[in-house]
Protein backbone atom coordinates (compact mmCIF):
# COMPACT_ATOMS: atom_id res chain seq x y z
CA UNK A 1 0.00 0.00 0.00
CA UNK A 2 1.57 3.46 -0.99
CA UNK A 3 0.96 6.11 1.62
CA UNK A 4 -1.30 8.90 1.47
CA UNK A 5 0.73 11.43 0.78
CA UNK A 6 2.39 10.40 -2.51
CA UNK A 7 -1.28 8.61 -3.89
CA UNK A 8 -3.30 11.94 -2.91
CA UNK A 9 -1.66 14.02 -5.23
CA UNK A 10 -0.89 11.63 -7.69
CA UNK A 11 -4.78 10.83 -8.21
CA UNK A 12 -5.77 14.12 -9.87
CA UNK A 13 -2.64 13.77 -12.55
CA UNK A 14 -5.83 13.68 -14.82
CA UNK A 15 -3.39 14.58 -17.86
CA UNK A 16 -1.64 11.52 -17.16
CA UNK A 17 -3.84 8.62 -16.81
CA UNK A 18 -2.17 5.70 -17.98
CA UNK A 19 1.02 6.23 -16.80
CA UNK A 20 3.34 4.59 -14.54
CA UNK A 21 2.76 4.97 -10.82
CA UNK A 22 6.38 5.77 -9.94
CA UNK A 23 6.00 8.27 -13.34
CA UNK A 24 3.22 9.82 -11.35
CA UNK A 25 4.86 10.35 -8.32
CA UNK A 26 7.48 12.09 -9.57
CA UNK A 27 5.66 14.50 -10.97
CA UNK A 28 3.31 15.09 -8.16
CA UNK A 29 6.64 15.78 -6.03
CA UNK A 30 7.93 18.10 -8.45
CA UNK A 31 4.91 19.33 -8.05
CA UNK A 32 4.75 19.55 -4.58
CA UNK A 33 8.58 21.77 -4.97
CA UNK A 34 6.71 24.01 -7.49
CA UNK A 35 9.62 22.74 -9.62
CA UNK A 36 7.88 21.19 -12.53
CA UNK A 37 7.81 24.16 -14.92
CA UNK A 38 11.45 24.44 -14.56
CA UNK A 39 12.03 20.63 -15.40
CA UNK A 40 10.11 21.72 -18.41
CA UNK A 41 11.78 24.55 -18.97
CA UNK A 42 15.01 23.04 -18.64
CA UNK A 43 14.54 20.11 -21.25
CA UNK A 44 12.83 22.86 -23.88
CA UNK A 45 14.32 26.31 -23.78
CA UNK A 46 12.98 27.82 -26.29
CA UNK A 47 9.77 28.59 -27.98
CA UNK A 48 9.21 27.83 -31.71
CA UNK A 49 8.46 30.68 -33.89
CA UNK A 50 5.75 30.09 -35.80
CA UNK A 51 3.28 32.33 -35.14
CA UNK A 52 0.59 33.31 -37.20
CA UNK A 53 -1.96 30.40 -39.24
CA UNK A 54 -0.85 30.89 -42.51
CA UNK A 55 3.00 29.90 -41.01
CA UNK A 56 1.09 26.96 -39.42
CA UNK A 57 -0.40 26.19 -42.41
CA UNK A 58 3.26 25.72 -44.14
CA UNK A 59 4.35 24.20 -41.11
CA UNK A 60 2.09 21.07 -41.32
CA UNK A 61 1.90 20.90 -44.83
CA UNK A 62 5.44 20.81 -45.33
CA UNK A 63 5.48 17.35 -42.74
CA UNK A 64 2.61 16.33 -44.68
CA UNK A 65 4.52 16.76 -48.30
CA UNK A 66 7.68 14.54 -46.64
CA UNK A 67 5.56 11.50 -44.55
CA UNK A 68 1.76 11.56 -45.94
CA UNK A 69 2.11 12.82 -49.55
CA UNK A 70 -1.07 10.41 -50.63
CA UNK A 71 -3.77 11.94 -47.87
CA UNK A 72 -6.53 13.84 -48.85
CA UNK A 73 -5.48 17.51 -49.31
CA UNK A 74 -5.64 20.19 -45.95
CA UNK A 75 -8.18 22.99 -46.53
CA UNK A 76 -7.15 24.72 -43.13
CA UNK A 77 -4.59 24.67 -40.54
CA UNK A 78 -5.05 27.21 -37.82
CA UNK A 79 -4.50 27.95 -33.75
CA UNK A 80 -7.95 27.71 -32.19
CA UNK A 81 -7.62 30.13 -29.03
CA UNK A 82 -11.66 28.47 -28.19
CA UNK A 83 -10.14 24.90 -28.16
CA UNK A 84 -10.31 23.23 -24.76
CA UNK A 85 -7.77 20.43 -24.78
CA UNK A 86 -9.41 17.29 -22.72
CA UNK A 87 -8.21 14.15 -21.18
CA UNK A 88 -8.10 12.11 -24.61
CA UNK A 89 -8.32 14.87 -27.66
CA UNK A 90 -5.73 16.93 -27.92
CA UNK A 91 -6.20 18.66 -31.32
CA UNK A 92 -9.32 18.42 -33.58
CA UNK A 93 -9.47 17.55 -37.24
CA UNK A 94 -12.69 17.34 -39.05
CA UNK A 95 -14.01 16.97 -42.14
CA UNK A 96 -16.58 19.51 -43.68
CA UNK A 97 -18.71 18.96 -46.14
CA UNK A 98 -19.67 21.93 -48.39
CA UNK A 99 -21.74 21.92 -51.62
CA UNK A 100 -19.65 23.07 -54.65
CA UNK A 101 -21.75 23.64 -57.64
CA UNK A 102 -23.53 19.99 -57.45
CA UNK A 103 -20.54 18.22 -56.10
CA UNK A 104 -20.63 17.69 -52.45
CA UNK A 105 -16.76 18.03 -51.24
CA UNK A 106 -15.17 17.29 -48.24
CA UNK A 107 -12.59 19.60 -46.54
CA UNK A 108 -10.54 18.40 -44.20
CA UNK A 109 -9.39 21.31 -41.47
CA UNK A 110 -7.02 20.62 -38.59
CA UNK A 111 -7.40 23.30 -36.12
CA UNK A 112 -4.52 23.01 -32.73
CA UNK A 113 -5.07 24.47 -29.49
CA UNK A 114 -3.78 28.36 -29.45
CA UNK A 115 -1.52 26.97 -26.19
CA UNK A 116 0.74 25.52 -28.55
CA UNK A 117 1.39 28.67 -30.36
CA UNK A 118 3.49 29.50 -27.36
CA UNK A 119 5.31 26.11 -27.01
CA UNK A 120 8.44 24.36 -27.93
CA UNK A 121 9.20 23.22 -31.56
CA UNK A 122 8.96 19.76 -29.69
CA UNK A 123 5.35 19.93 -28.92
CA UNK A 124 4.53 21.73 -32.31
CA UNK A 125 6.28 18.56 -34.41
CA UNK A 126 4.09 15.82 -31.76
CA UNK A 127 0.92 18.00 -31.95
CA UNK A 128 1.05 18.33 -35.63
CA UNK A 129 1.85 14.43 -36.42
CA UNK A 130 -0.99 13.96 -34.07
CA UNK A 131 -2.92 14.91 -36.05
CA UNK A 132 -1.83 14.47 -39.38
CA UNK A 133 -1.99 10.74 -38.77
CA UNK A 134 -5.68 11.06 -38.04
CA UNK A 135 -6.18 12.01 -41.64
CA UNK A 136 -4.87 8.24 -42.17
CA UNK A 137 -6.19 6.98 -38.92
CA UNK A 138 -9.11 7.79 -37.12
CA UNK A 139 -8.95 5.74 -34.01
CA UNK A 140 -6.25 6.00 -31.24
CA UNK A 141 -5.00 2.19 -31.95
CA UNK A 142 -1.48 0.67 -32.57
CA UNK A 143 -1.46 1.76 -36.31
CA UNK A 144 -2.35 5.01 -35.18
CA UNK A 145 0.77 5.38 -32.29
CA UNK A 146 2.84 3.73 -35.30
CA UNK A 147 2.27 6.75 -37.99
CA UNK A 148 2.86 8.89 -35.35
CA UNK A 149 5.96 7.16 -34.61
CA UNK A 150 6.92 7.42 -38.58
CA UNK A 151 6.72 11.11 -38.71
CA UNK A 152 7.84 11.78 -35.32
CA UNK A 153 10.65 9.30 -33.72
CA UNK A 154 10.02 11.11 -29.95
CA UNK A 155 5.80 10.96 -30.14
CA UNK A 156 5.66 9.29 -27.14
CA UNK A 157 8.31 10.78 -25.10
CA UNK A 158 6.92 14.08 -26.48
CA UNK A 159 3.25 13.24 -25.77
CA UNK A 160 4.23 12.28 -22.39
CA UNK A 161 6.32 15.57 -21.53
CA UNK A 162 3.19 17.77 -22.91
CA UNK A 163 1.09 15.92 -20.42
CA UNK A 164 2.81 17.23 -18.07
CA UNK A 165 3.06 20.64 -19.37
CA UNK A 166 -1.05 20.50 -19.12
CA UNK A 167 -0.34 19.12 -15.40
CA UNK A 168 1.33 22.14 -14.86
CA UNK A 169 -0.63 24.13 -16.00
CA UNK A 170 -4.19 22.21 -14.10
CA UNK A 171 -1.80 22.78 -11.19
CA UNK A 172 -1.96 26.64 -11.63
CA UNK A 173 1.32 26.83 -12.89
CA UNK A 174 1.97 29.98 -14.93
CA UNK A 175 2.15 29.78 -18.73
CA UNK A 176 5.63 28.75 -20.06
CA UNK A 177 7.76 29.73 -23.43
CA UNK A 178 5.17 32.66 -23.87
CA UNK A 179 7.25 35.38 -22.62
CA UNK A 180 9.90 34.35 -24.64
CA UNK A 181 8.87 36.68 -27.64
CA UNK A 182 10.75 36.37 -30.94
CA UNK A 183 12.40 39.13 -32.13
CA UNK A 184 10.57 41.55 -33.81
CA UNK A 185 9.90 40.34 -37.55
CA UNK A 186 10.39 42.46 -40.76
CA UNK A 187 6.69 42.62 -41.30
CA UNK A 188 3.73 44.44 -40.09
CA UNK A 189 1.98 43.39 -36.82
ZN1 LIG B 1 -6.37 12.31 -31.63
Amino acid sequence: MTSVATSAPAQRLKFLQGYPADTLAQVAQLIADQRLGQWLQNKYPDAHGVRTDKALFEYVQALKASYLRGAEPLAKVAFDSKLQIVQHALGTHTTVSRVQGNKLKAKREIRIAALFKDAPPEFLSMISVHELAHLKERAHDKAFYQLCCHMEPRYHQLEFELRVYLTHLDASGPRLWGLQAQPCPASPA
